[in-house]
């Protein structure tokens, strides 16, 4: 299912965190090959260069500033769940 770029945005994609704060999320197109953070749907997968991701970023307590890419397939399936509850 095609949705827009104000949909993927709107997240959450994770449970509200202590440990991290200042969560964001934005839409990018990616440079180069990123890891996906999602496992939840299988084998982790790389998320090819030149293709729109989410880029999460945060600060978390201990490390600082973090971040990690969500391919926009799992970010859709996460969305579909959460509209199906
Ligand atoms: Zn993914």
């Amino acid at each position: 299912m095609a949705r827009t770029d104000n949909e993927y945005l709107q997240g959450p994609y994770y449970e509200p965190d202590d440990e991290v704060s200042n969560v964001a999320y934005r839409l990018v197109t990616t440079r180069k090959k990123h890891e996906c953070v999602s496992t939840a749907y299988g084998q982790s997968h790389e998320i090819d260069a030149g293709t729109r991701a989410i880029y999460q970023t945060g600060i978390h307590v201990d490390d600082g500033r973090v971040s990690c890419y969500l391919c926009l397939a799992c970010a859709g399936r996460c969305l579909n769940e959460m509209e199906a509850l």
